[in-house]
């Protein structure tokens, strides 16, 4: 009997969950120090216990999952604690593709990704020199948004990057990217590509806290002046966002280019499952979107019961970690499991 695993973090509750309720057995891979947490859950049927996440590759961990008959659920925990060709080099099955986890992970292949879409995308900075106006320097990588910093000046970006040196966060300029930063109100698309239907489903949005620049409002100027601190975008949780209504044709549209584009150029079936655009609003209604995930998001785990757009589409409650699970068990029938995993 097939059984549903993923890394326990992120949102393995409602991976399990949607799994469990779709009639699956599901397997966590959960470190030890986070057992009392999980073993709270009735929906997980088995744990494998492991010191950590990289322990999968190993032959111990793996052949107990192929043992299972697992398919691997990937998420955040898996892109930002695994190389690429670690990804790539597992050897369970690996719901979505796995493949195109290299272009979330990679600025270069990710921004060919986007501009190929037709999305618009803020534009990269090559050397501090260039900085001219607001400006963004991210960490390369799932950081997370830690040591993430604003600055409009080469000067200004000196002076930030020696503090994340000395706070041991990166070793030089080569561990940031520079972007364009982008004005308006954040949003998170999220959405769901069925490669069994060939159909685009939009799921849900969501805003991300970040700390600490969503708590500074709470600070007034004079005592922002006086902090000799940089606020990073660590995010922390989500909230939920619904959209005006005459914002969601370009929504399907932009997800639409998305699949296109990622189909034409990402081997192993493009761009298959739950995917997320994450950008900003800005007052015309035109988004910019300056990254996105090729697989689940945690922004989804507001919806375990559906969405506001979800309720629309779905004629039952309906979460991303069930739609998940629905979409194997559809395979599974029409034999076509081999076009949703890899
Ligand atoms: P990322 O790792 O690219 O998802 O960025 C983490 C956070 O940094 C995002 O959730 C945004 O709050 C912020 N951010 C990243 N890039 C930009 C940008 N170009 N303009 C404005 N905010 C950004």
């Amino acid at each position: 009997m097939t059984s549903i695993a993923t890394l326990g973090s992120h949102c393995s509750l409602q991976v399990l969950k949607g799994a469990k309720d779709e009639g699956f057995r599901t397997v966590l891979v959960c470190e030890k120090k986070r057992e009392r947490l999980y073993r709270r859950f009735s929906f997980i049927d088995e744990l494998i216990l492991v010191d950590t996440f990289n322990e999968i590759l190993d032959q111990h961990c793996s052949s107990q999952l192929v043992e299972k008959d697992s398919i691997m659920i990937p998420h955040g925990t898996l892109i930002s604690q695994m190389t690429s060709s670690e990804i790539e080099s597992i050897k369970i099955p690996i719901f979505g593709n796995k493949w195109i986890l290299r272009w979330e992970s990679d600025r270069k292949m990710k921004e060919k990704l986007m501009i190929e879409a037709k999305l618009h995308v803020p534009k990269s900075i090559s050397s501090p020199k260039e900085i001219n106006g607001l400006c963004i320097a991210k960490r390369h990588g799932a950081a997370g948004g830690k040591g993430y910093f604003l600055t409009t000046s080469k000067k200004d970006y000196e002076k930030k990057r020696d503090m994340l040196i000395s706070d041991g966060l990166i070793k030089g300029d080569s561990d940031l990217y520079l972007q364009e930063y982008a004005y308006g109100v954040s949003a998170y698309l999220q959405y769901f590509h069925s490669a069994i239907n060939e159909q685009l489903e939009f799921f849900g949005v969501d805003r991300r806290y970040e700390s600490d620049i969503d708590g500074l409002g709470r600070i007034p100027a004079l005592q922002q002046m006086e902090i000799n601190k940089i606020p990073s975008f660590n995010v922390v949780g989500n909230s939920p966002l619904v959209l005006r209504e005459s914002l969601l044709d370009e929504v399907y549209a932009m997800g639409e280019r998305f699949v296109t584009s990622a189909k034409e150029l990402v081997s192993h079936g493009g761009m298959i499952g739950p995917f997320c655009l994450e950008g900003v609003y800005d007052d015309n209604g035109k988004f910019t979107s300056f990254e996105f995930s090729a697989r689940i998001v945690a922004g989804t785990n507001l919806y375990i019961d559906g969405s506001p757009y979800s309720s629309l589409t779905y004629g039952e409650p309906m979460s991303m970690g069930k739609r998940i699970a629905k979409e194997i068990k559809d395979a599974k029938k029409k034999d076509q499991l081999q076009k949703i995993i890899t």
